[in-house]
């Protein structure tokens, strides 16, 4: 059977980043701005200290100034406020991000709702969460713009598509759906308590899958000629039992690939699809929020 075109996310995110960077130094030529971006990271979660030290590294690769604030579990909510609020008040510091889960002694929503919205290059803050769905310029999550900038290289023009989004979370499920109605698509938000779901996947012409749930997206599910885009980051148990006996495992998606590649027109792998796309939005908006900061359209 005829195979989809598989995404190169990984590729589109270097070209990003790259394109991300020559405009960082342009901006810094012309207005004497290096983008600042600022990672708060509370406790010892060795996973959280991955995705924290590839930030840095890839900021810095980017010729952007990179602050990481490693503090310890025991931090009270008190002492994070007030780091927030220095950050905010620092004027070489144009992002700020907390890396989650926080301990659980702190109220997360508190602390995230703490950052200056014009330097929340997450995304998350209520203020952009807003201006996003009254279509006013704010910051968008970073996986959700990823995933829409992969859609318009691929597609060009989103028009009058039927798009449908499984999930419904507000880091990236309801803002996929908000940027794709910005695109003028026929949205539709699928989540637990949906009816008939792989019927009405079969509708969409763009499938964005964010659930959490291994290879839950079959190949039946697919339109044939469809755009499948995968969010979903699972480990499971290596294929080889032997290895899985170790306990060694292996990244899969929201989508069965294999089933999914054989019916779609495109469909992003994981890992290598949506993934690397993450860390560039990160650094994309961090530029976005330096022009803003001295008043400047940030070039596209
Ligand atoms: P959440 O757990 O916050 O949300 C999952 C959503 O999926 C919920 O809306 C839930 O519905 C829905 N859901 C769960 N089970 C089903 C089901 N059986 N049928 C239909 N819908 C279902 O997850 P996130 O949005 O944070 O993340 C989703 C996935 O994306 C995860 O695998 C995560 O690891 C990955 N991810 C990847 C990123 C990247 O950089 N590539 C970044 C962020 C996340 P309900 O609301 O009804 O409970």
């Amino acid at each position: 059977p005829a195979r989809a075109t598989s995404i190169d996310g990984k590729a589109f995110a270097a070209g990003l980043v790259d394109r991300v960077a020559a405009a960082a130094s342009r901006l810094e030529g012309a207005h004497g701005v290096k983008p600042g971006l600022a990672v708060v990271i509370v406790g010892e979660d060795p996973a959280s200290q991955i995705y924290v030290r590839n930030k840095g590294e890839t900021t810095q690769r980017a010729g952007m100034r990179s602050d990481t604030h490693r503090l310890p579990d025991t931090t009270s909510q008190e002492d994070l406020l007030l780091l927030i609020a220095a950050l905010n008040a620092d004027a070489g510091i144009h992002g700020i991000l907390v890396q989650l889960p926080l301990p659980a002694h702190i109220d997360s929503s508190a602390v995230l709702d703490a950052i200056s919205p014009d330097k929340d290059v997450d995304g998350f803050h209520v203020v952009n969460a807003g201006r996003l769905a009254v279509g006013l310029p704010g910051l968008v999550p970073c996986t959700p713009l990823g995933c829409l900038m992969l859609l318009k290289a691929e597609l060009g023009d989103l028009t009058g598509l039927n798009a449908v989004v499984v999930g419904r979370s507000n880091i990236v499920g309801k803002p996929m759906a908000q940027l794709l109605l910005g695109e003028s698509c026929t949205v539709t938000i699928a989540h637990s308590r949906t009816k008939d779901l792989p019927a009405l996947c079969r509708a969409a012409d763009i499938l964005v899958a964010a659930v959490g749930r291994p290879e839950m997206v079959r190949g039946d599910w697919v339109k044939p000629g469809a755009t499948v885009i995968d969010v979903g980051i699972n480990r499971v148990p290596s294929k080889d039992p032997v290895k899985a006996a170790e306990g060694k495992t292996r990244v899969v998606g929201d989508v069965a690939f294999d089933e999914a590649a054989a019916v779609a027109g495109r469909i992003t792998p994981v890992p290598r699809g949506v993934g690397p796309m993450t860390i560039a939005c990160l650094l994309a908006n961090t530029y976005t929020a330096a022009c803003r900061s001295v008043g400047v359209e940030p070039e596209s």
